[in-house]
């Protein structure tokens, strides 16, 4: 499969359409990003690196029943995807407090949460992306029926379940996450975009080290090794 023009550029990955109408090319780019692109930088291999962790998770995910758009990644830093038209709803569920939800309601950072929050986020960079209800959804009309925002909190509340046990088995405290959705042409959800260590955070369940974009958010250095950190223990080699 081809890559035909560009359609879309994001922030870490570029869309390109294919001969097939329904499916498209999505790129990784290496270029890293925080606070809406206030903080820019790029880290050679981080691309490849996204793309294979988000194959394994997509895998794991989708032997486990969730349906997601991936029909297949086609080398190092591309995948096939098919196309869908994606609910403008960021998806974040938090197990451990921190970032902004510790900064926004002052729960003290790392207090593990007593149930898995689910949270809306509007996906608009120009308006910061703010934390958004249910009833905000149907006002901005960004699901056609209420019932699809239940639908995505308990897709969210799976996906959370079947991550946070693998990546324990693994060492590693999935903290929070952010997962994004889309409808194909059939009308089904399908989970879209990728899930790597620029969309969740991995806190090692030994030293506290944290293996994800905080590093790049923080400046705490050694992101991509952080990064292949979390694909060795994704493929099983745990330190
Ligand atoms: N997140 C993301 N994209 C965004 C905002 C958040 O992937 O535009 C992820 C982030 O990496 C974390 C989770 O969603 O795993 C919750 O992020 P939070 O709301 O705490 O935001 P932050 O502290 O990064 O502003």
């Amino acid at each position: 499969m081809e890559k035909k023009e560009l359609l879309y550029e994001g922030k870490a990955k570029r869309l390109y359409a294919t001969e097939n109408t329904d499916q498209l090319i999505a790129e990784f780019k290496d270029d890293l990003t925080a606070f809406n692109a206030e903080k820019k930088g790029s880290e050679q291999g981080k691309g490849a690196l996204n793309c294979k962790i988000s194959t394994e998770l997509y895998a794991l995910l989708s032997a486990n029943g969730v349906k997601t758009h991936l029909i297949e990644t086609l080398d190092e830093n591309h995948q096939l995807v098919k196309s869908v038209e994606i609910i403008p709803i960021e998806v974040v569920v938090r197990n451990t407090a921190t970032g902004s939800l510790s900064k926004r309601l002052g729960i003290e950072d790392g207090k593990v949460l007593p149930f898995t929050l689910v949270e809306f986020y509007l996906k608009d960079d120009d308006l910061n992306d703010p934390i958004i209800t249910d009833d905000h959804c149907m006002l901005l009309e960004l699901v056609d029926d209420r019932a699809k925002l239940d639908i995505l909190k308990q897709k969210g509340l799976q996906i959370n379940r079947l991550l946070k046990d693998f990546f324990a088995e693994r060492r590693l405290n999935l903290v929070d996450f952010k997962v994004e959705f889309g409808i194909d042409k059939e009308g089904e959800i399908l989970l879209s975009d990728e899930i790597s260590p620029d969309s969740c955070r991995f806190w090692d369940m030994d030293s506290g080290e944290k293996l994800d974009k905080d590093r790049f958010r923080e400046n705490l250095g050694n992101v991509k090794v952080a990064y292949e950190e979390v694909l060795k223990r994704i493929l099983g080699d745990v330190l």
